[in-house]
């Protein structure tokens, strides 16, 4: 290890944000970037353990203490391939990732864990900047042909590593532009899309075709989706939001966060928007649900001047010894602060909506809302909850955005077409590890597969995945899988 007395002499550092007032005046990227000295001294306190837990804290393996010495020596290409070779788009992960690596890491147990986030993305970002970033795919190919469905993270996993195998690869995307909720789903503030694009030339470059603007099931049939490949991979994502149907679902001014969060993006894009606009401008605001997608309502609210955002969670108040960086799980785990908590909202916990009131034009103006009390069971886990009595009461405010989660995949069209096996959560049914669903050579991955989840399980899965294909199409696989390289 480059420094084996880094951990006891430097502190974990954040980069530099701008100030909530200024970040929340445009929807750009707010962090800034390490200073030479100061990546090298973050990436100095790694501690090389005997036995890391970072990397199996990582959904996708990350050999991370190897990349931290490579920063720390300023080997730039070997930690580039270090990171690489267990992640195809660090350029994500560095930037949205919960990091679940940070709450693995050792030093976390009596010290602030080791930055390995911010390291990741600045090894890319480098990479980036040096040319290091070069397409991959061999010149001898297979002459297979793989169809992947959906372009979010789990979709472009799978086909940057199919295509890295030498097979054919072409992904089908219904909207306009490539990228799953990356691109539509997360703001500009979390993920400017320029670093989608810089990913996607590569793949373009590697081979891969994407055709945007088409749906499989409606504009092409599954029938042809099948005839004209090897093998199909559905990385369709988990597209159904949960509802809340109570009295004045109706209203004007009530929506999903999903709707609201994807025109804004498409704003900032410059792409068409056909449905009427949902905005928060001047409006009292109220957030559903306490999650990563609540949160960035609250971010797109601010910026686009809301008059007050409030945010409501069911769930009870987080204990107050959780922190950032507390190595064990407490309950609830999902109600994390976010950068758009510092930007201005008021937070409830323990809040329940009952009713959605209207004016006479059929227009919001109220929520009924009344606190509750959770019972626990023995490990402190929400079981039950009950309204505090004279707790009923009426919040003021013009619009509403829906941020409880998703339920599953669609199932109308493409699934159906397909009679791809449902699970009992109703996700498309393909054990973990080995990805193939019921219809012959149609594998499945992501959040179409695994439910709701995270960019890095879907990079994952996307990984894992590819190669159960490859190893269909070649009888054996020549990519690498996380146990392999751990
Ligand atoms: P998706 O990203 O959902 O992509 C699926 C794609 O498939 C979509 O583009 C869809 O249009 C396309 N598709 C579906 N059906 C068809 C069809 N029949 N034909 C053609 N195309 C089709 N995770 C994090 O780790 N960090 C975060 O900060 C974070 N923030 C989030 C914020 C929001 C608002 C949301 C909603 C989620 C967030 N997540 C975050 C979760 C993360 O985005 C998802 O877990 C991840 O994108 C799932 O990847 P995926 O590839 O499985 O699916």
């Amino acid at each position: 290890m480059g420094k084996v007395t880094g951990f006891q002499e430097y502190d974990r550092k954040l980069p530099a944000k701008l100030p909530p007032a200024e970040r929340i005046k445009n929807y750009n990227e707010f962090e800034s970037l390490y200073s030479d000295e100061e990546l090298n001294k973050q990436s100095a306190r790694c501690m090389n353990c005997g036995i890391p837990f970072c990397h199996n804290g990582c959904p996708l393996g990350n050999i991370i203490p190897e990349f931290n010495d490579a920063v720390y020596k300023q080997d730039w290409e070997g930690a580039y391939q270090i990171l690489s070779s267990t992640n195809n788009f660090p350029e994500f992960t560095g930037r949205i990732c919960p990091a679940p690596c940070e709450s693995a890491c050792v030093l976390g147990i009596n010290k602030p864990a080791v930055a390995i986030e911010e390291i990741e993305k600045h090894i890319i970002e480098i990479a980036y900047q040096k040319g290091l970033v070069k397409p991959t795919a061999p010149l001898v190919k297979t002459g297979k042909k793989v169809s992947v469905v959906g372009s979010g993270p789990a979709g472009l996993a799978a086909a940057a590593q199919l295509a890295k195998a030498g097979h054919e690869v072409t992904v089908y995307e219904r909207d306009d532009k490539v990228g799953g909720l990356l691109r539509y789903g997360i703001p500009d503030f979390k993920l400017e899309k320029n670093v989608i694009d810089r990913r996607i030339e590569v793949m373009e470059k590697d081979g891969v075709v994407f055709k945007t603007g088409v749906e499989v099931g409606k504009d092409i049939s599954t029938d042809d989706l099948i005839r004209n490949a090897d093998a199909v991979v559905l990385a369709g994502g988990s597209t159904i939001p949960r509802n809340l149907p109570i009295p004045g679902r109706e209203l004007k001014g009530v929506h999903f966060a999903m709707d609201f969060l994807k025109q804004q993006n498409k704003r900032v894009g410059s792409s068409p928007i056909t449905a009427e606009d949902i905005l928060a401008t001047g409006k009292d605001v109220v957030v559903i649900g306490g999650g990563d997608t609540g949160s960035d309502c609250v971010g797109t609210s601010n910026r686009q001047g809301a008059k007050s955002v409030k945010q409501f969670e069911v769930m009870m108040q987080p204990p107050a010894q959780r922190t950032e960086n507390m190595p064990w799980p407490t309950y609830p785990m999902v109600l994390k602060t976010t950068t758009s908590h510092e930007e201005g909202v008021e937070r409830f916990w323990g809040i329940n909506t009952k009713e959605f009131l209207g004016d006479e034009n059929g227009e919001l103006r109220a929520l009924k809302v009344a606190d509750v009390s959770w019972e626990v069971d023995f490990l402190g886990r929400p079981v039950k909850f009950t309204e505090v009595e004279g707790s009923e009461r009426e919040i003021p405010c013009q619009r509403v955005f829906l941020a409880m989660g998703f339920l599953h995949p669609q199932h109308t069209g493409m699934i159906e077409s397909l009679g791809v096996e449902l699970d009992a959560r109703k996700n498309v049914n393909a054990k973990e590890g080995v990805y193939r669903t019921n219809v012959s050579k149609v594998f499945s991955a992501g959040d179409m597969r695994r439910g709701q989840s995270l960019v890095v399980w879907a990079i994952s899965e996307g990984r894992e995945c590819a190669r159960k294909v490859d190893e269909f199409l070649m009888g054996h696989s020549v990519l690498e899988s996380k146990d392999s390289v751990n």
